[in-house]
C-alpha cells in the first residue's frame, strides 16, 4: 500500500476540504463525498484501502452505511468521525464492523495516526476468503486448499477486486481502478495480459475457480 486510497464521507464542506487536502499532503490518495448515497455510488470504482465515515450524515447513519458496505463485501477498515458526547455511538460503530473512531473536534494528526494504524492492521490480518480461494496480503499469495502461488501487487489487487463479487462480471474500468494508481494510463491489452497471467496461476491451483472473459465488458470469477 504505497499510497493508500482513502474514501471520505463527511457532509461538512469545510471539514471535508481539510481532510481531503491534509490527507493528500500526508501521502494518502483521498477522495471525498458529502452523502451516504454518494459513498455507495462511488465505493466500488474508488476501491478504497481505507474509509473515513462521518456518523451524522444528512441522508444516512454512518454505522448503517458501514453495515451496507460489509454486506457488499467491502472489507476496507473504517475510521468513524463521531460527536464527542456520543459514547453509545462509538460502541455501536464497532458493532457495525467499523474499526476505529475519532471524536469531533479532532486533531488532524490523530486522524493520520489512526489511519496509518488501520492500514497496518489491515495488512496484518486482512486475508480475504471467497470462492474457495484465500488471498493472503502478507505473503502476497493466493491459495486453494494446500496449493498456493505468489502474486505481484497488481495481480493481487485485481484478484481481490474479482473476489469481492464472485460470479459477477467486474467491468474493465473498475479493474483498472483497482489494479493501478489513480490516473495511470493502462492500455487495454495490459489488463488482458494481467488477466491471462492470473488465469494461468489459478489453473495451477487445486480446485480453484476460473477467470472468464466477458467480451467488451470485463472479467468474472467462477
Ligand atoms: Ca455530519
Amino acid at each position: 500500500m504505497t499510497q493508500p486510497r482513502v474514501l471520505i464521507v463527511e457532509d461538512d464542506p469545510e471539514l471535508r476540504r481539510v481532510l481531503q487536502r491534509g490527507l493528500a499532503e500526508e501521502g494518502f490518495a483521498p477522495e471525498a463525498v458529502a452523502t451516504g448515497a454518494e459513498l455507495l455510488a462511488r465505493v466500488d470504482s474508488a476501491s478504497p484501502d481505507l474509509l473515513v465515515v462521518d456518523i451524522g450524515l444528512p441522508d444516512a447513519d454512518g454505522r448503517d452505511l458501514c453495515q451496507a458496505l460489509r454486506a457488499r463485501g467491502i472489507q476496507a477498515p473504517v475510521l468513524f468521525l463521531t460527536a464527542r458526547d456520543a459514547l453509545p455511538d462509538r460502541l455501536s460503530g464497532f458493532d457495525a464492523g467499523g474499526d476505529d473512531y475519532v471524536t469531533k473536534p479532532f486533531a488532524f494528526t490523530e486522524v493520520v495516526a489512526r489511519l496509518h494504524a488501520l492500514a497496518r492492521r489491515a495488512g496484518a490480518d486482512g486475508a480475504i476468503d471467497a470462492a474457495g480461494l484465500r488471498l493472503d496480503p502478507i505473503a502476497h499469495a493466493v491459495s486453494s486448499g494446500a496449493s498456493s502461488t505468489p502474486l505481484t501487487p497488481t495481480e493481487f489487487r485485481l484478484l481481490a477486486r474479482l473476489l469481492a463479487r464472485p460470479g459477477e462480471t467486474v467491468r474493465r474500468r473498475d479493474l483498472v481502478r483497482a489494479g493501478w494508481p489513480h490516473g495511470a494510463i493502462v492500455h487495454e491489452n495490459t489488463l488482458d495480459a494481467y488477466a491471462a497471467r492470473l488465469r494461468r496461476k489459478l489453473r495451477a491451483l487445486d480446485h480453484a475457480p476460473t477467470i472468464t472473459t466477458v467480451h467488451g465488458v470485463g472479467y468474472r470469477l467462477r
